[in-house]
């Protein structure tokens, strides 16, 4: 599966139906973008995610690591956990595994991740080490405290019961959900091979119901990422959900899956699609383009998107250029049903092996 990256509990640009009728399955959302903004009380108050942003279909929410990482330069990161300073207004927060849990578990997505230290690029044998022993040790803590607390998600419900003893008639009791959250742990180590192998094995040892491939996308040579997918995904469990974060192309999308990558997440289509880069079945396509500005035809005469049944690319390079819009609306639609055909496609491949035996 893919899943489209709604950062603030938005898909930027597309709204909840459209993503419907696109076959969006399952999103992705930020715990660090929601935990500072609107805040992880306002989303529990108002019944979790789910209930917040009117989507009944599944979500999945990142740990806040990668974007502690990746946007704060005055991070202090210790055993306990990590001080950085908001982006937005420079005031001062704490992430540690247990609070990431607890702001996972406010917000309610169906899966939520493990609070790991995504290891810098480049880092060298040492740094590498130490980073994957205390993503390891986060894993651990972040399970613990899981396992006590996955029972407070807001969609418990609270019942109403008879209190005849205290003299009340009546007293809401907030009771403990059934159904709970399922926690990945994720797999680090830099781009080593063999910490990879260590740090898949050991977080296999703790135990979750998925495995996640994170700490790439983070500069380094395409070919080096891909090395490091295939030498991880061996060490992965088959029988439990792999999921490969924020990564990459249409093509690597359909590699990877082929190779055994069951869930990936990436801002590509979306970001791309707000720059006027599309994605079609004849290659990329820059829309700003002046070639395109008497082009009848259709964006990807191939792609069956309520863009490219109803719009020519001479519009949609016309609202690009007069930066209307509507342009990143319709750009966003159309790559995210490039990404989610692509998926579809490799999934019927995959059920033709399935039957060929
Ligand atoms: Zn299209």
């Amino acid at each position: 599966m893919f899943m489209p990256v709604g950062t603030l509990g938005s898909v930027k640009g597309v709204s909840q139906d459209v993503l419907e009728e696109l076959g969006v399955e399952i999103l992705l959302s930020n715990t660090y973008h929601l935990f500072l903004r609107p805040g992880v009380e306002t989303v529990r108050r108002m019944g979790g995610l789910h209930r917040f942003m009117s989507w009944d279909r599944a979500i999945l929410t990142d740990s806040g690591g990668f974007q502690v990482f990746s946007l704060n330069e005055l991070r202090k990161v210790t055993e306990d956990g990590v001080a950085f300073r908001s982006h937005l207004d420079g005031s001062p927060h704490f992430l540690s595994p247990e609070k990431a849990m607890e702001v996972q578990i406010g917000l309610g997505a169906d899966i939520i991740m493990a609070f790991d230290e995504c290891t810098e690029y480049p880092a060298d044998a040492q740094r590498g080490r130490d980073s994957m022993e205390l993503t390891l040790r986060w894993a651990a803590r972040c399970k613990n405290y899981f396992e006590e607390h996955k029972g407070e998600v807001p969609w418990g419900h609270t019942e109403v019961v008879e209190l005849r003893s205290a003299g009340r008639p009546r007293a809401a009791v907030p009771t403990r959900s059934e159904a709970t959250q399922a926690l990945f742990g994720i797999v680090q180590g830099g781009m080593d091979a063999v910490l990879r192998r260590e740090s898949a094995l050991r977080t296999v040892d703790i135990g979750f119901p998925g495995y996640a491939i994170g700490g790439l996308s983070v500069g380094e040579p395409r070919e080096l990422t891909r090395d490091i997918v295939f030498s991880t995904l061996e060490h992965l469990p088959s029988d439990r959900a792999r999921y490969l974060m924020g990564v990459g192309t249409p093509e690597e999308i359909a590699q990877y899956a082929r190779a055994g990558v069951d869930m990936m997440d990436c801002v590509l289509p979306t970001r791309a699609a707000r720059h006027g880069l599309l994605f079609t079945s004849e290659g990329k396509v820059s829309i700003k383009q002046a070639r395109y500005a008497q082009d009848e035809s259709a964006l990807d005469p191939a792609c069956e998107c309520r863009v490219c049944l109803r719009y020519s690319r001479a519009y949609l390079r016309h609202l690009y250029a007069s930066n209307e819009l509507l342009a990143q609306v319709l750009n966003t639609v159309h790559n995210l049903h490039f990404y989610l055909a692509s998926m579809r496609a490799v999934r019927a491949w995959i059920r033709a092996g399935d039957a060929a035996g």
